[in-house]
């Protein structure tokens, strides 16, 4: 008699529910609040329903599909706080001068680019003088005796920077005599224009050169999603861009063209502020609800805002780029609007000016989650805003491995301790929302984790250690790529961990991430990555 009720209690119990989706066999490290782990997870309708044992999941449900994962690490799907998609997909059209050694070097590329080009403007970005054996900018009449006639315009890697030809200049009809607020046009040694323009001088000249059509950029977007795709990234943002831009990634998603989910902020213009007045959209896969603004420059272009002069340039302190009465009126609007200010601040003085701004219009501590993107020179007097008012820190390690080499020279040895302090960062809120700042930087969850951790450029030993005091625990650099970089974009409800009702975005990888020190870091691979419980990589087999 017991024996029956206990075979009829078996069979009801097993297999009783349905999933789409079972992924097992694997080490599930689902970063809730309790960092749990488990051995495998059920998926139905692109949602998690249970995470739990071998056993008492593949007994409990049934579903068509199963992943063996072959005892792999599953992570939730990483998500890029601070990053630059549709810049990064128009990049991939043009000219790539990521890691020239010299100027020359870039002049060869650019000779053979505009040969196989037959766009007007030939746009090419990524140079970086201080790989160069003299650091010194590039120069128009170099360009000029190359392409004479063809108008040509070379940013520099931090986007903040540019060189562009005498025909450029004819063609914007630029006066370099001129003055324009929040930019400069640098002269050579015998005080002619160098073609070298910053920051808001930039954008002077790129307001001329016609965007690619959609038909052309949408065969880019994808192939920027699939690279996304490839190193287990299944969030993306997209920090300033336009409402026709946003509205173009949401059509491409609606029609399923593209699977990547988008957190996108608007560039502070007329269209934005028209669309802001019926509140943020919010669908599953774009989330547009929060504005970008710039207040300085970069560090390595020396358009940072500091509060004391270059340590490497005793007259220049930096750039304000956007006049603070302009600040203030968006942050009025995002106040009325329900949306969130993400300010990009690099100097200090940048720094303290914004959150001084900021704590004016949050009043209190809040959950409207206002951001300081960069962070990167802060005086350590103004850190306690972040705490005060709930402002989100959000920055980018591989910027601190990068810049290290030089960012001595432009801040001295005082700032420079108090620069990329992501450790006393996380302290103010307990929160740090970590991005790449991709195409800046390379795509890659997995060289941020390492420069955060490590703080060395990932596979690069013979680098030298970067302040190792900031550096972050594992724990705490997986959460800022995961559930703080969710909290971030007020999505933690949806994503950000592998939790019953969550997107089913997950990567899997091959190796425990935080047991894999540098010497190894070369190993870790991510084999696959899913969107709503769909493999999105690798495809086709
Ligand atoms: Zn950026």
């Amino acid at each position: 008699m017991g024996a029956v009720l206990l075979s009829v209690g078996l069979t009801a119990c097993i297999q009783s529910e349905d999933a789409d989706l079972i992924v097992h066999n694997a080490t599930i490290h689902s970063m809730d609040e309790g960092m749990n782990t488990a051995q495998a997870m059920a998926v139905k309708d692109g949602k998690i329903i249970a995470l739990g044992a071998e056993r008492e999941i593949l007994n409990r449900y049934r579903a068509q599909s199963k992943y063996d994962a072959r005892k792999m690490h599953v992570y939730p799907g990483f998500i890029d706080a601070h990053a630059h998609f549709i810049g990064y997909a128009r990049n991939l059209a043009e000219l790539d001068l990521k890691g020239v050694g010299s100027e020359e070097e870039m002049l060869e590329r650019l000779a053979a680019f505009a040969a196989s080009s037959e766009r007007e403007w030939i746009v090419g970005r990524g140079w970086d003088q201080n790989l160069w054996e003299r650091g010194q900018y590039p120069h128009r009449s170099r360009i000029d005796s190359i392409l004479p006639d063809r108008p040509v315009l070379l940013t520099r890697i931090d986007g903040h920077a540019a060189v562009i030809n005498t025909a450029a200049m004819k063609k914007a009809a630029l006066n370099p005599d001129r003055p324009i607020a929040g930019g400069k046009m640098l002269r050579d040694a015998d005080g002619a224009f160098s073609g070298m323009l910053i920051d808001r001088a930039v954008d002077r000249i790129s307001r001329f050169i016609p965007p690619l059509d959609p038909g052309e950029l949408v065969p880019m977007l994808k192939q920027a999603q699939a690279e996304c795709f490839a190193l287990g990234l299944t969030s993306v943002s997209d920090l300033g861009i336009g409402l026709g831009e946003a509205l173009l990634l949401d059509s491409l998603q609606q029609q399923g063209e593209l699977d990547i989910r988008i957190y996108a902020s608007l560039r502070p213009e007329e269209s934005s502020l028209d669309f802001m007045h019926r509140g943020p959209l919010i669908t599953e896969r774009l989330s547009l609800r929060s504005v970008k603004m710039y207040a300085d420059g970069a560090l390595g272009s020396r358009g940072a805002l500091l509060k004391q002069p270059y340590s490497d340039d005793p007259e220049n302190y930096g750039l304000l780029l956007t006049a603070l009465e302009e600040i203030h009126a968006w942050a009025e609007a995002c106040m009325d609007f329900g949306f969130q200010l993400n300010t990009h601040c690099i100097g200090d003085s940048a720094a303290a000016l914004v959150l001084a701004l900021y704590a004016d219009q949050l009043r209190e501590m809040n959950d409207l989650r206002w951001r300081i993107e960069h962070a990167q020179v802060l005086s350590p007097g103004d850190r306690h805003y972040f705490g005060d008012y709930g402002i989100i820190p959000s920055v980018q390690p591989v910027h601190a491995v990068s810049d290290a080499p030089w960012a001595e020279e432009r801040l001295g040895p005082d700032r420079i301790a108090h620069a990329y302090a992501y450790a006393s960062l996380k302290q103010e809120l307990g929160i740090l929302a970590l991005g790449t700042d991709f195409p800046v930087e390379a795509i890659s969850p997995l060289d941020n984790l390492h420069a955060a951790v490590f703080r060395l450029p990932a596979n690069r030993e013979d680098a030298a250690v970067f302040h190792s005091d900031e550096a972050l625990s594992m724990d705490d650099a997986l959460r800022g790529m995961t559930i703080w970089a969710a909290l971030a974009q007020h999505e933690e409800e949806v994503k950000g961990s592998l939790e019953a009702g969550k997107f089913a975005d997950f990567a899997i990888y091959n190796r425990n991430i935080s047991e894999t020190g540098p010497a190894e870091w070369h190993k870790l691979k991510c084999t696959a990555t899913f969107v709503d419980g769909m493999q999105v990589y690798p495809l086709g087999n």
